[in-house]
């Protein structure tokens, strides 16, 4: 594997993009992001992973500095995947350039960017930026940040020709999704997270087995489980997968969490 620091010498480096896949990553490698590099090696010949934690879709500092790095475990783990390049820009060199400021519409500002003031417009100027730096035809993104999926196809994938290759979300057996943030839950939160989880699932489950998913009462349940677990959820929708709306449901939906746990902020979607 080949450890790239610089534009300059991913330039050098990466000739033919053609066959690149690309992994956009803030490290802390678990089995989800795993996921997403099997599925590229699948379909291209090379992949090119990136490690950046992107500071500016942190809205809260202390967030950015808790975030768990740990780039020594990451190198082997990907040298073991047989990786064959790893971008690790820094700071300056992601944002040296000019690029397009993006700002979210009153129509967007539901679900995470609604709670996370900036988020996106933070996730959209980096994705825009390694985009235009990795030039790979095919991005491997995870449904477990479903929204953020669906915000780069929208604004981005377009603008570069790139497909999003979605992939399925990865979860431990306790049915919690995989996260890189899960390293800073105790083993008290780790088991309520894995209690929600399995009771949305029930949830969701349900719903389909009904003809009106709106005559599941959320709000009912969204008090519910934070009374049970001592939590303070910030929603719990169903949306329809394909435009996010909340009240239509002809084609396939899923339903939407994001709550803090500890301090910790942890989103889903089933
Ligand atoms: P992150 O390092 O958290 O920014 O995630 C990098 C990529 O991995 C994003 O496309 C995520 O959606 C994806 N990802 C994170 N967790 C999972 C998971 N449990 N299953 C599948 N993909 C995931």
């Amino acid at each position: 594997m080949k450890i790239i620091t610089s534009i300059f010498d991913l330039n050098k480096e990466i000739k033919n993009y053609k066959n690149v896949g690309f992994v956009p990553t803030m490290g802390g490698i678990h089995d989800g992001h795993i996921s997403l590099i099997k599925a590229s090696q699948k379909k291209k010949n090379k992949t090119i992973v990136s490690i950046f934690v992107n500071p500016t879709q942190f809205n809260k500092a202390i967030d950015f500095r808790k975030y768990p790095r740990n780039i020594q475990k990451d190198i082997v783990c990907l040298k073991n995947l047989k990786v064959n390049y790893l971008f690790l820009p820094t700071r300056k060199d992601i944002y040296k350039f000019k690029a397009r400021k993006f700002i979210l519409r009153k129509k967007d500002k539901i679900l995470c960017a609604k709670f996370r003031k900036g988020h996106f417009e933070g996730v959209l100027n980096v994705m825009n930026r390694l985009m235009s730096i990795i030039k790979s035809k095919d991005i491997f993104m995870g449904e477990k940040d479903y929204q953020q999926l669906y915000l780069i196809k929208k604004f981005l994938s377009k603008k570069f020709d790139v497909r999003i290759n979605a992939c399925p979300t990865i979860r431990a057996v306790d049915k919690v999704a995989l996260s890189t943030r899960n390293k800073l839950l105790n083993k008290k939160s780790l088991k309520k997270a894995s209690q929600i989880a399995k009771l949305l699932i029930k949830i969701k489950k349900r719903s389909k087995l009904c003809s009106s998913k709106l005559k599941i009462d959320l709000s009912n349940y969204k008090i519910e489980i934070e009374k049970k677990f001592n939590i303070k959820i910030e929603y719990l929708e169903f949306r329809d997968e394909k435009n996010l709306k909340l009240d239509n449901f002809k084609s396939k939906f899923r339903l939407f969490v994001a709550y803090n746990i500890n301090n910790i902020r942890l989103i889903d979607n089933f």
